[in-house]
């Protein structure tokens, strides 16, 4: 006998019950935006020249997917065209929030450069803050099934230590029971990516993380997304604008006589 059409061999999909969804796009205060813009402006005015430098975007806990205000750690080091970020670095700062502020993702400058896309340093970095942000922005997605070949049905108090060798998962259960389907819990987390310019331009990403809690299956992508201001009522005040100056002094650090190989890695 031939098989016409090797596709109907397929096995159906895995039974999958949606629980949740992760963001799709960026949704921003207006605040934020006016806030990471005149830190590029401060940065120009204090220091007399554009620095490259980054903080973390910031979101009330109960909303993850809303950035409400923009988080300047100290920057180890800024270049024209370099800043470092260290996994250290996000966790002092994020102990440093209230606590029903976390970190839902990072921004960074390009200061004056033309270069307006995610460098392959800005990759790196992003890799630490996704790692550190995971567990924060984590919800559940799905209910998904586990497809486990050869399972083996035991009966407790009624199997020989001889039927554990059997099988490749075995699920003992307190009744006599012919037929089991396992579900696990899928869990997803985000972390927004921003990178702005001292002109006004601003390019962002999405990357996603899922993970299966019993596989350990994981995915990791990322996407361009489109950014949605909005209007939280809170706008950049003069005493705001004050502070942040005092903040850009303290924590941007220029250094005129970079290491070459840190320059290189740009
Ligand atoms: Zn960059």
């Amino acid at each position: 006998m031939r098989f016409k059409d090797l596709s109907r061999l397929k096995r159906p999909e895995p039974l999958t019950i949606k629980l949740g969804s992760l963001p799709q796009h960026i949704l921003m205060a207006a605040y934020a935006r006016e806030k990471a813009f005149k830190i590029n402006e401060l940065v120009g005015v204090i220091f007399e020249e554009s620095f490259e430098w980054y903080g973390f975007t910031l979101a009330n806990n109960d909303h993850p997917e809303l950035i409400v205000d923009i988080g300047l750690p100290k920057n180890d080091l800024n270049l024209p065209d370099y800043t470092t970020l260290g996994s250290e670095r996000i966790d002092e700062f994020q102990e440093s929030l209230p606590e029903n502020l976390i970190i839902n993702g990072w921004i960074h400058s390009h200061g004056a450069l033309n270069y307006k896309h995610f460098s392959h340093t800005d990759e790196e970095n992003q890799h630490t803050v996704l790692d550190f942000v995971a567990t924060r922005t984590r919800k559940p997605l799905a209910k998904k099934e586990i497809r486990i070949q050869d399972l083996v049905l035991l009966e407790k108090g009624r199997f020989v230590e001889k039927d554990l060798s059997k099988g490749s998962v075995s699920l003992i259960t307190n009744g006599p029971i012919t037929e089991a389907k396992i579900m696990e819990t899928v869990y997803g987390s985000f972390c927004y990516s921003i990178v702005i310019g001292d002109e006004g331009w601003h390019e962002q990403e999405i990357h996603y993380k899922e993970r299966g809690i019993l596989s350990g299956h994981t995915t990791v992508r990322s996407k361009a997304a489109d950014i949605k201001f909005v209007d939280t009522g809170r706008h950049l005040t003069e005493l705001d604008i004050s502070i942040l100056s005092d903040e850009v002094k303290e924590k941007i650090k220029p250094h005129t006589d970079p290491p070459p190989e840190l320059i290189e890695r740009m």
